[in-house]
């Protein structure tokens, strides 16, 4: 979930603001009460007075969208019901479901919502983690955080190391999409891990657990090359089909600002391909003992 940032400072900025988008879909969460997988953005659309719904085929022009209409005091709620096509009715698809919880996202975060309500313009939504745009990025981690909520999802991550088993699991359950379900999983992991999503080859988007930005991990830029081994998977992915796993060096894949003991930590790989995003998952795997070994200085007593 990062773009490139031009210094630490400036990659934790973006941090805060994409946790406390994640907090306010959590207060929502919280207000609603009784919480169970899956979690319904219909309902909680449905449950906003000034909210109303409209699903139609939008074709390519976008995902979703939220627009202010001042005169009637509402706002109008659309989702492309394109990929609803062949999905028992009453249900809807995971893609669905996300863009209706984005656009919830630009309803519930107050920035959001006092620009749409100053007249500030409404714009079309797309895609999941696709975009750069801070606003964006904002409404997506209030998606994720809000269809896979922390108090459900984090005791099934932390059980072991994060699987792509479990990551698998968790979608199958909350009805959510394999990358938006890899980066909430990873944000959630008490253990040292992180995902990466490669699209045309490159690096796309990215996301840490706790324990690996604590051990001075910062991570790739957009647009960076993968790893070596990583690169054959790209290979085999853009032939139809990925899976198995690598293996590569914390210099690798993360910035670590010339701590040489990071750039040598062994990164375990696991591949995910999902060709209907036109993504290569990879989860990564940092061993904690190495982390432990030399990484830390601050934490010790
Ligand atoms: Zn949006």
């Amino acid at each position: 979930m990062t773009r490139t940032p031009r210094t630490r400072a400036d990659w934790q900025i973006q941090r805060n603001r994409l946790e406390k988008a994640a907090n306010r879909a959590g207060e929502i969460l919280g207000v609603i009460g009784g919480l169970w997988a899956p979690i319904d953005p219909f309902a909680i659309a449905a449950s906003e007075e000034s909210i109303t719904v409209i699903g139609d085929d939008f074709k390519n022009r976008f995902d979703g969208q939220l627009e202010y209409h001042r005169k009637q005091g509402q706002f109008l709620l659309f989702y492309n019901s394109k990929y609803d096509v062949g999905v028992a009715a009453g249900l809807h698809h995971s893609r669905t479901r996300f863009s209706v919880a984005h656009e919830l996202g630009h309803f519930y975060l107050d920035a959001h919502h006092a620009h749409l309500r100053r007249g500030g313009a409404a714009h079309g939504s797309r895609g999941e983690f696709a975009t750069d745009v801070m606003i964006e990025r904002e409404a997506d981690a209030f998606a994720a955080a809000m269809l896979l909520p922390a108090k459900l999802v984090r005791p099934l991550v932390n059980q072991d190391e994060l699987s792509l088993v479990v990551v698998k699991e968790v979608a199958m359950q909350f009805n959510t999409s394999l990358v938006s379900t890899a980066i909430r999983c990873v944000s959630l992991s008490d253990f040292p891990c992180a995902v990466v999503g490669l699209r045309d080859g490159v690096v796309a988007w990215t996301a840490m657990s706790s324990p690996v930005i604590d051990a001075g991990f910062y991570p790739p830029a957009r647009g960076s090359s993968p790893s070596r081994s990583t690169m054959e998977s790209w290979r085999q992915f853009q032939a139809g089909e990925a899976f198995g796993k690598g293996s590569a060096f914390g210099k690798e894949w993360f910035r670590t600002y010339d701590r040489d003991d990071l750039e040598r930590v062994h990164v375990t790989e696991h591949y995910l391909p999902v060709q209907s995003m036109e993504t290569l998952v990879v989860l990564l795997s940092v061993p904690e003992d190495e982390l432990a070994s030399d990484s830390d200085d601050d934490d010790d007593l």
